[in-house]
């Protein structure tokens, strides 16, 4: 019996090998020696990464079928993000109209007959 990894758990400080589960803790500088990264591209933009702890386990894993595609989907904005979100949008709209202003203030400066 194989035990299906294929929802694959994120951490900060150990992977998880996507073929058998063994949980394999980071070194200092964020790795784990030793160990296979693999990612896959698919058409649809989106891919699959999965850590193995050895080749032989990304062999394993890479001759099942892929998993499907998740659908798409934008997450939904708290209250605070979308505030955040305007806030960022009314500063850049004052920094392009004050590049406009200054911009049309030296002209008028060094063509004052415009
Ligand atoms: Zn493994």
């Amino acid at each position: 019996m194989t035990t299906d990894y294929s929802e694959y758990a994120y951490s900060e400080d150990s992977v998880l090998c996507g073929q058998c589960g063994r949980r394999q803790s980071l070194d200092s500088n964020g790795e784990a020696p030793g160990w296979l990264y693999v990612e896959i591209d698919r058409d649809v933009g989106q891919s699959i990464d999965r850590d193995f702890c050895c080749q032989e386990h990304a062999a394993d894993w890479l001759q099942k079928p892929l998993p499907e595609p998740k659908p798409f989907s934008v997450p939904d904005r708290t209250p605070k993000e979308r505030l955040f979100l305007g806030v960022r949008v009314v500063l850049v709209l004052y920094g392009i109209a004050a590049v406009l202003i200054g911009t049309w203030t030296l002209v008028r400066w060094i063509r004052p007959d415009w």
